[in-house]
């Protein structure tokens, strides 16, 4: 049986139900990396979707996966163009049975899969990249409590665990590699990420499974995870928050890897509130994974799901002020130079970036999260929407969206100017 494993948002050797489905089931096997020309494409607000921080990122772990596989004796065949008609020459060349691969909930990586399957080979793909399985849950997806406080508490009253990690299938040194490109792409640094607080520049905070799994140990193996709850919304610094998330969007460590490592953290230590709220963040993000199953395509309308009545006349002078860091508030200005520099901003930067250009420039709420996109390395389609639907009003939050007081916010976080001043280049 002839294979290709078609890597996507999920970057790793452990932990991959679906890379371990293939190595299973497969006698030879082909794996592919594409970086598809939709990734660079512009979107509506004219800039890219991708900027080069995550691209970056994504490249970097995509080396490091080459040498994972190296170490197995395999080979990640790499290739930059339109998923389907690499898929279709692939498969014709080296005369491919099935094709595996990790199941992405959203529209563009649906219809992938679905031109793959009418090449005329099976096509086996496995939702993965929650902490909890849809299956595990105590609803049907379309009965998915509206506030997020409901979904929790029936969590936790229900009592069901995140499933254990796997280890990468055995079967990876006795399956034949198939070799087709030699491509290795790089991409160039092109910014100053020491001040970053995920420097990229960094080795330590380089995209890759192993810089990420080496980061979850060094992790909870500090006293840090004991007072996350009371840092977590600083606007600066390595380990003010646990900086999982860049790893996670691409899937170079696993939900579940890391809920398994904060478990065993609990039971080294203790359990607090601090090791609570890392858990509850998660869960966080398992949620607008889940609010997107069950609206789907209305989780991109204006009006969101539709749940309030809140409009915006967007415009774009205002927006582009914004996001060029030009707002009448340095405060503001200050955050969107540190998202446009590093693609990395603290939650409550985020939470402030928002609300000022849904509440004070009553722009269109879309633009901002589309920007966000091309900036963030951590871009997550599911968080970065439902964040900004849920502070713009349009999402699940019960008291109709968040509107943040500037001043108040910088002279808590900011009170000695010394975040403005490191942004702000005089
Ligand atoms: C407007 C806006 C846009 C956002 N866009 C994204 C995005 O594109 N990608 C993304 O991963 N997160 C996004 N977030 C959520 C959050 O800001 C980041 O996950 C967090 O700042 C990442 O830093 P950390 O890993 O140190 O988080 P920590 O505070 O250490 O949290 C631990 C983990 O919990 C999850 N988490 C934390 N807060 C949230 C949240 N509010 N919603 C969902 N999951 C959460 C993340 O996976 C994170 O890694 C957004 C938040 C806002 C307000």
């Amino acid at each position: 049986m002839k294979s290709i494993y078609w890597f996507r948002n999920d970057l790793r050797l452990e932990d991959n139900a679906a890379l371990n489905s293939a190595l299973n089931n497969s006698d030879h096997i082909l794996f592919v990396h594409i970086d598809d020309d939709m990734n660079d494409a512009e979107c509506e607000w004219q800039f890219s979707r991708r900027g080069q921080h995550r691209k970056i990122f994504m490249y970097q772990g995509l080396e490091e996966l080459q040498l994972n596989l190296k170490s197995y004796g395999h080979h990640l065949n790499r290739f930059v163009g339109k998923t389907n008609l690499i898929f279709q020459e692939l498969i014709n060349r080296h005369h491919i049975n099935s094709v595996y691969c990790e199941s992405i909930n959203a529209f563009e990586e649906q219809a992938q899969e679905r031109l793959i399957k009418e090449l005329g080979v099976n096509l086996y793909s496995y939702y993965q990249s929650s902490m909890y399985m849809p299956h595990q849950l105590p609803f049907d997806i379309k009965d998915l409590p509206d506030v997020f406080t409901h979904f929790r508490k029936n969590i936790e009253t229900t009592g069901i665990v995140p499933e254990e990690p796997i280890a990468l299938s055995g079967q990876i040194k006795n399956t034949i590699p198939i070799l087709d490109s030699k491509t290795n792409l790089t991409q160039e640094l092109t910014e100053d990420y020491s001040q970053s607080s995920f420097p990229i520049s960094d080795k330590k905070f380089k995209g890759g499974e192993r810089t990420a799994q080496l980061h979850i140990d060094q992790y909870f193996q500090s006293d840090y995870p004991n007072s996350y709850k009371y840092s977590r919304n600083n606007l600066m610094g390595i380990e003010c928050s646990t900086k999982f998330s860049p790893w996670l969007s691409l899937g170079f460590i696993s939900a579940n890897q890391i809920y398994s490592a904060l478990k065993r953290y609990e039971q080294r230590n203790s359990a607090n509130d601090s090791t609570y709220w890392i858990y509850f963040e998660l869960l966080w993000r398992d949620y607008f994974r889940f609010l997107f199953m069950k609206y789907g395509k209305i989780f991109f309308y204006k009006n969101g799901l539709g749940l309030s009545n809140k409009s915006f006349q967007h415009n774009e002078e205002k927006f582009n002020e914004w996001k060029n860091g030009k707002t009448p508030s340095s405060f503001i200005n200050a955050g969107i130079s540190e998202l446009n520099q590093t693609g990395f901003i603290s939650n409550r930067m985020r939470q402030i970036l928002a609300s000022y250009l849904v509440n004070e420039l009553a722009c269109d709420w879309r633009a901002g999260a589309a920007w966000f996109e091309h900036q963030l390395i951590d871009y997550d389609v599911y968080s970065n929407y439902g964040n900004w639907s849920y502070i713009a009003g349009v999402g699940t939050d019960p008291r109709g969206g968040r509107h943040f007081n500037v001043d108040k916010q910088k002279n808590t976080y900011d009170p000695d100017g010394s975040y403005e001043k490191e942004w702000i280049k005089l």
